[in-house]
């Protein structure tokens, strides 16, 4: 097993990796910037380093701080968490050429993942069902993708190859407006990403968002922990997220996920991984995959019994997986709501101190936060402050308890959006299971 980790993360994220390499017994050096001395998991650490100024891009973004810190420390690997840096391909790339561990996938497979027409393509060869498109980028043959278009069908998605968070996406109704929008798309992607490719896809109407974690040892081995339904967005944000997906029969479950082990056998996937796909009509449709530990990564833990870190550990250590596919039994039901410092009616941030925080308790109730009494949130970085994870034998049972724990959950000072979960927990199409990706935008507006 390896010896020390960095966490190149911050908040609630770094006292989960955190967290995880102390019960493996191994050693961990935090990295912070200069406002976020006093994060938990700075505290709980064996070592920390200070890596820069509050903006990201001069601390937690920074590569050679970071790498200088390793050396400081004789750190072995570095865990990126989400976000940051943790699919940048150039990193990891860096961080393996400077002698240390990874922990992810190869570099090499992070840049395909990154580029959603190559992960398009991966996908098709590994035979996992993709969203009817051009299956490749758009050229300046005009005639060709007008007919590309009319053989996908309106409306279409203009899509950037090199898009993330949201960005770089346009739908188009009509013929007409079709190439002047792929003109302002490429230009677009052009300034957000530095890089101009676009693809289409069909636009689907009334999708949900399920997405399959799965794990591989690098080696050829990998196994699916199922299921996730993340289809309570806001601004391709998520906000509620569950497990399993509900809905989805056992035999589009088995399905899919043999597709993604087979997937992530063909490239030898090391580490964890998502497949997030859309799904309508009991189809599967991928859209990305995300080469690194995901924020709704808890839900799968619940259902599964198994710690998705202590295995991204395990795997970068050289290590098998603990579990064999057959081992991996799901059961019961888990409900994620992410708590965001932000207005609940108007969602702007609300950064600032912390007076009191009480964390809900009992049975099969998790709460994945770094804050506390007296602990100030600062205005820089996003705006989760806590995940609050509940268990339970079935779906109803899991609401009850969350309904429950948004109730006892107690924070002073700032402003959460614990009210709009508690409205989303009595929310009957919520209840009912099975919204489609509009459902929150749509009832935020009524
Ligand atoms: P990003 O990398 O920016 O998150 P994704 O490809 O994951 O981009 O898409 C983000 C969101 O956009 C999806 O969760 C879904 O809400 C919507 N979306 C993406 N592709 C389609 C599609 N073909 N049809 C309808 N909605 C889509």
């Amino acid at each position: 097993m390896i010896e020390k980790v960095l966490i190149a993360n911050r908040g609630e994220i770094a006292l989960r990796i955190l967290r995880a390499c102390k019960e493996l017994g191994i050693k961990t050096v935090a990295v912070h910037s200069t406002v976020d001395k006093d994060l938990m998991h700075v505290r709980l650490a064996d070592e920390s380093v200070c890596i820069g100024p509050p903006k990201s891009a001069d601390s937690y973004l920074n590569v050679p701080a970071i790498i200088s810190a390793m050396e400081l420390t004789d750190a072995q690997a570095v865990h990126p968490g989400y976000g940051f840096l943790s699919e940048n391909a150039d990193f990891a790339e860096q961080v393996e050429k400077c002698g240390f561990i990874f922990i992810g996938p190869r570099a090499e497979t992070i840049r395909i993942m990154g580029d959603k027409v190559a992960a398009i393509d991966a996908m098709i060869k590994a035979g996992v069902p993709t969203v009817p498109g051009s299956n490749g980028p758009i050229t300046d043959d005009n005639a060709r993708t007008l007919k590309i278009a009319r053989e996908i069908g309106y409306p279409v998605l203009i899509k950037a190859a090199a898009g993330g968070g949201g960005r770089g996406m346009r739908v188009v109704e009509k013929e007409e407006d079709l190439l002047s929008s792929i003109t302002v798309t490429q230009n677009e992607a052009g300034s957000f990403f530095g890089n101009s490719m676009v693809y289409l896809e069909k636009y689907l109407g009334n999708p949900r968002h399920v997405e399959i974690q799965v794990i591989g040892d690098g080696v050829g081995n990998a196994i699916s922990l199922g299921d996730r339904d993340c289809s309570l967005q806001r601004r391709h944000q998520k906000v509620v997220e569950e497990a399993p997906a509900p809905g989805v029969t056992d035999e589009e479950r088995k399905n899919i996920m043999e597709a993604c082990i087979q997937a992530c056998q063909n490239i030898k996937y090391r580490g964890a991984g998502t497949f997030e796909f859309l799904y309508e009509d009991g189809n599967f449709y991928f859209i990305e995959m995300n080469t690194r530990v995901q924020v709704e990564h808890p839900v799968t833990e619940l259902i599964t019994g198994i710690d998705i870190v202590k295995e991204q550990l395990r795997v970068a250590s050289g290590l098998p997986l603990s579990v064999t596919q057959d081992e991996i039994m799901i059961k019961g039901h888990a409900i994620e709501c992410r708590i965001n410092a932000e207005d609940p009616a108007t969602f702007l941030p609300s950064p600032g101190k912390v007076n009191i925080f009480h964390a809900p308790g009992g049975n099969g109730v998790r709460v994945d936060s770094h804050i506390y009494s007296g602990y100030t949130v600062p205005p820089f970085y996003d705006s989760l402050i806590a995940k609050l994870i509940t268990y339970g034998a079935d779906r109803n049972e899991a609401l009850l308890k969350m309904a429950n724990a948004l109730e006892e959950m107690h924070i002073d000072g700032i402003k959460t959006n614990i009210p709009l979960h508690q409205d989303i927990m009595r929310d009957e199409g919520f209840r009912a299971g099975g919204v489609n990706i509009h459902y929150l935008e749509k009832k935020l507006k009524l």
